[in-house]
């Protein structure tokens, strides 16, 4: 287990604190969010399919036999969006 990595994927836009900061700052934090942010976005297509889905990580791990097409560009894990993606990013045990 990669204890950083971990840490990073806990941390996303959802839960970034945006109050109490000074206007100023808006843009710069705004253009930072590239290097911590976790997107959600579709699988690429492959030559075999144009719209890809795979099994939600979240979903797995609860047992549940379900697919979706996103998945998150910064873990590369399969997830529904946003119910999912926003577990996987928010709770400690999705
Ligand atoms: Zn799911
Ligand atoms: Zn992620």
């Amino acid at each position: 287990m990669n204890i950083a990595e971990d840490t990073l994927c806990n941390l996303s836009l959802l839960n970034y604190p945006t109050r109490g900061r000074p206007p100023q700052n808006k843009c710069q934090t705004r253009l930072q969010a590239k290097h911590w942010t976790h997107c959600p976005e579709h699988i690429p297509s492959t030559n075999k399919k144009e719209h890809p889905a795979k099994r939600c990580h979240v979903c797995v791990k609860n047992n549940i036999r379900s697919e979706t097409t996103w998945q998150c560009k910064k873990c590369l894990l399969p997830l529904h969006f946003p119910k999912c993606f926003e577990m996987f990013h928010t709770l400690q045990n999705y």
